[in-house]
């Protein structure tokens, strides 16, 4: 009988827990903190942009393509609008492939549809089950505590809980709790940092003052507060770009680009470090993108920039921002990240694994694949097998020793993301030959690396 906890139920937990079945677990149990499932998946939906295109292919390529076929289920419409409204930059000779893949999933009906693919794996999903302690035997996690006290044990644990600022993070070092939607800490408890408690190494992001857990920014409005016009324009095409400039001094916040300039490859001025790998709205352009997000609309938008400004946009004269902290437009995000090895092993234990952005695998298709070889190698420890890693010829392989050499190699903790959709690991991805990608591409690349179909065969 082979059991595996699964710790979080965001994209990469929702991904270890399919990988564990899939793998032949007997028992996968998820305990989820709050009463839904996806975390910060709820407010992200952006897919296959840049090189997360040659992750999906890749999971696809090994036998895994359940949870993106998921997403794929709940797409938006008017997909082919979407990508014709990027950034012009985008469409310009050598940039088109970009954006040529991308399309947006409805955040609000991947919530149920995520819960659907679980049941139908046979996940055990416990829902208001935080977890807020580990016990161990030498180096080896032999159960988890949740806040209601109970103890549950498993052969195997798979950290998922994200790097998302609990409520004491973001009052102490973003600027305040607005008990934003997708954490939700007042009632479902606050974040904990599990992995340390099991002695293993675990950094924070840092802000430029080296406060731990950067300050990324987004803006996150009430779609419903909008114009009648950029409703529309967003019904078309589910993205539009607002003017800004002349509204925020962006020199007042020196820290506005500091998290995401290497992720969108911006100098941290605001400009394109690499034209056709730089994603990120700019100074120069004057204008913000928001990206139909459900209820929601937004994006990384420029902050701190206050209602009472906002409102003098056009359109935007009644808007209502949802968050995530009020007034400042920024996300607490980056804590508590741990150094795993290429199996997605933490040391010192022998069968603790963290996947995800707890592990500093960002975005929701490094997520996924993280997630699945999570979940495998879960199994293959908890009946005695070998732990396997990504092939270093794979952007899956590749993208994951760098995210984790980059977050071990940063003293103190790194100040800017490994993000495959843009930016400087994009810009590698390109240098190594993996992106631009195509599906006959990527099945050449996983079949000569001997990967085939490799998660659908069963450990047990
Ligand atoms: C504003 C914003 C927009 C984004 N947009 C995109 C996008 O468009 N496309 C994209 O690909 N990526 C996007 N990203 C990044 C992407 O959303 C995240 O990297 C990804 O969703 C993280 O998933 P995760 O499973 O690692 O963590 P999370 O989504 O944070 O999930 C962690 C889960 O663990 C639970 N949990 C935490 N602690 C405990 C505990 N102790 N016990 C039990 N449960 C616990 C939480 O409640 C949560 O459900 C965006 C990120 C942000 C912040």
């Amino acid at each position: 009988m082979s059991k595996v906890i699964v710790i979080g139920g965001g994209s990469a937990g929702i991904s270890a827990a399919i990988g564990a079945r899939k793998a032949g677990a007997d028992q996968v149990i998820l305990l989820e903190r709050q009463d839904q499932l996806l975390g910060i998946g709820r407010i992200a939906g952006s897919m296959d942009v840049g090189g997360r295109y040659p992750l999906h292919l890749e999971i696809v390529e090994m036998g895994a393509g359940e949870v993106n076929e998921m997403f794929d289920e709940v797409s938006l419409d008017n997909m082919d609008n979407y990508r014709a409204s990027h950034y012009p930059w985008h469409s310009l000779p050598g940039s088109e492939e970009m954006t040529k893949h991308s399309w947006v999933y409805n955040v609000m009906t991947a919530e149920p549809a995520s819960r659907r693919l679980l049941e139908k794996f046979g996940v055990d999903i416990r829902w208001r089950t935080r977890v807020i302690d580990v016990e161990m035997e030498g180096n080896h996690v032999t159960k988890v505590k949740t806040a209601d006290c109970d103890w549950l044990e498993a052969d195997a644990f798979i950290d998922c809980t994200g790097s998302a600022g609990g409520m004491k993070d973001c009052r102490k070092n973003v600027g305040g709790c607005v008990m934003c939607p997708w954490m939700q800490c007042p009632t479902f408890g606050d974040r904990v940092n599990l992995t340390e408690k099991i002695g293993a190494k675990t950094w924070s992001m840092r802000q430029k003052d080296g406060t731990p857990g950067v300050k990324y920014n987004g803006i996150y409005f009430y779609k419903e507060s909008l114009s009648q016009e950029w409703k529309d324009a967003l019904a078309f095409s589910h993205q539009v770009f607002l003017p800004y400039r002349g509204l925020t001094d962006w020199d007042s916040d020196p820290e506005w680009s500091w998290a995401t300039r290497g992720q969108d490859g911006n100098d941290g001025e605001g400009h394109p470090a690499d034209a056709e790998t730089s994603w990120r709205v700019t100074p120069n352009t004057g204008r913000f993108r928001l990206l139909d997000r459900g209820i929601f609309a937004g994006g990384a938008g420029p902050s701190p920039i206050k209602l009472e400004q906002l409102r003098k946009i056009p359109g935007l004269e009644n808007v209502v921002v949802a968050g995530p902290v009020g007034g400042k437009n920024l996300w607490s995000l980056g804590h508590d990240l741990v150094f795993t090895d290429n199996t997605l092993l933490v040391p010192p234990t022998d069968n603790y694994f963290a996947a995800g952005s707890k592990a500093n695998m960002v975005d929701v298709q490094p997520c996924i694949n993280s997630g699945i070889l999570a979940g495998f190698n879960a199994v293959r420890s908890a009946v005695g097998k070998e732990l396997v890693e990504f092939p270093m010829s794979t952007a899956s392989g590749d993208i994951l020793d760098f995210s984790q050499k980059f977050l071990q190699n940063s003293e103190g903790g790194p100040t800017t993301f490994v993000s495959a959709h843009a930016g400087h690991y994009l810009k590698r991805l390109k240098d190594i030959g993996v992106f631009p990608d195509n599906e006959e591409k990527a099945k050449k690349r996983i079949a000569d690396a001997g990967f085939a179909d490799y998660f659908k065969q069963k450990v047990i």
